[in-house]
C-alpha cells in the first residue's frame, strides 16, 4: 500500500496552492504509521461503507480503500475534493473505483447525498419486474475530523445515517476526553451526553503532534464509537437534548434551578424532577442520558 509521506503532502499542497487554514482545521497527517493505525482500531470490514470527513490530501482514504467496499469522502475545500479522485487513481488505481468524493459542508448533508455504489438491480420473482435496491448508505465513520467542527460534524451524522454502526475519529484531546466522559467527571457534559443518546464511546489511544503538517498546538486522541439503541423513552431526542441543554447551560446550579425556565418555574421543574426520581438538588454532572430521557418525559404540560 502507497501511502503519502511528508514529502508527497507538501508537493501536493504545493501543487494545489494550498495554504492549511486553521478556520477548516487543516492538518494534514504525514505519517502512514498513523493512518495505518486508525484502521487498524477502526476495526472496519471488506463489507463496510465507510464515511470519511475532511479526506484533506487523501492520507487516510489511501490506507482505507484497500480495506472496504467504499469510501464516501466529504470534503469542503473544493482544491482539495477535485485532487482527491486523481489522488487515488495515481497511487492506488486498483481500488480508485471504490472512492465517491462529495464537495459539501459536513454539517449540511443529507443521507441521500453520501449513498455510493451502483445499488442493485435483482429480477423480481417470476421474471417480469425488476427491483432495485439503492445504493449503499455508510454502515462506518473513519474520519480525521476538522477540529473546530468535530463534535457537531459527529452528532449530525449519527443522526442523519442509523446505518451508522460505529466510528472511529481523531479529535482534540480534550473533546475526546469530553465525548467519552462519564458522569461524575469535571468535564462531563453537553458532547458526553449526546454522543451517549446514539453510542457507547470510549477513548481509543492518544495521538502526537508531529504526525500532522502543519503540527497543531494542541494533542489529539482517538475516539472509538459503537452505536446502541437509544434509551426507550416516550420523549423525543430533540425533547431529551433540550433539558440537556437547558442543565449545562448554568452547570454550577442546582437542576431545580437550572431547569426552571425549561419547565416554567423552579416548582415545576422540581416537580418533575421528583417525579423522574431525580434529587432536585442534584447538578446535571451526576445525570446519565437515562436520566435525562425521564425528566424530559416528566415534564410538566400546561
Ligand atoms: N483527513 C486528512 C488527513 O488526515 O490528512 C485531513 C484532515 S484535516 C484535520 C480536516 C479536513 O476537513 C480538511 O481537509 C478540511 O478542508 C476539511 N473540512 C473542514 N471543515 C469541513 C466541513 N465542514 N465539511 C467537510 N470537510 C471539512
Amino acid at each position: 500500500m502507497t501511502l503519502l509521506g511528508p514529502v508527497e503532502v507538501r508537493a501536493l499542497a504545493e501543487k494545489l496552492g494550498i495554504r492549511p487554514t486553521k478556520k477548516l482545521g487543516q492538518n494534514f497527517v504525514i505519517d502512514g504509521g498513523t493512518v495505518r493505525r486508525i484502521v487498524r482500531v477502526a476495526e472496519v470490514t471488506p463489507e463496510d461503507v465507510v464515511i470519511e470527513i475532511g479526506p484533506g490530501l487523501g492520507s487516510l482514504t489511501l490506507a482505507l480503500l484497500p480495506e472496504v467496499a467504499r469510501v464516501v469522502a466529504v470534503e469542503i475545500d473544493p482544491a482539495l475534493a477535485a485532487q482527491l479522485p486523481l489522488t487515488v487513481a495515481q497511487m492506488d488505481a486498483e481500488h480508485a473505483g471504490r472512492l465517491t468524493v462529495v464537495h459539501a459542508d459536513a454539517l449540511k448533508v443529507a443521507p441521500d447525498d453520501l449513498r455510493t455504489g451502483p445499488g442493485e438491480v435483482a429480477p423480481a420473482p417470476g421474471g417480469q419486474d425488476r427491483s432495485e435496491t439503492p445504493a449503499a448508505l455508510p454502515t462506518a465513520l473513519v474520519a480525521n475530523l476538522p477540529y473546530n467542527v468535530s463534535v457537531p460534524v459527529l452528532l449530525h451524522l449519527l443522526e442523519i445515517l442509523p446505518s451508522l454502526r460505529r466510528g472511529l475519529v481523531m479529535v482534540q484531546a480534550e473533546v475526546a476526553d469530553r465525548l467519552a466522559a462519564a458522569p461524575g467527571s469535571r468535564i462531563y457534559g453537553v458532547p458526553s451526553l449526546k454522543a451517549a443518546w446514539y453510542a457507547d464511546v470510549r477513548r481509543a489511544g492518544p495521538v502526537g503532534r508531529n504526525v500532522f503538517w502543519p503540527a497543531p498546538n494542541v494533542d489529539s486522541g482517538l475516539v472509538s464509537l459503537v452505536r446502541r439503541d437509544p434509551p426507550e423513552t416516550s420523549a423525543t431526542r430533540e425533547e431529551v437534548f433540550a433539558v440537556v441543554d437547558a442543565a449545562f447551560a448554568q452547570r454550577r446550579k442546582t437542576l431545580r434551578a437550572a431547569l426552571a425556565s425549561w419547565a416554567g418555574t423552579a416548582a415545576a421543574a422540581e416537580e418533575a424532577l421528583v417525579r423522574a426520581g431525580v434529587q432536585p438538588s442534584a447538578r446535571g454532572e451526576q445525570l446519565g442520558i437515562v436520566d435525562f430521557a425521564r425528566i424530559a418525559e416528566n415534564r410538566p404540560r400546561p
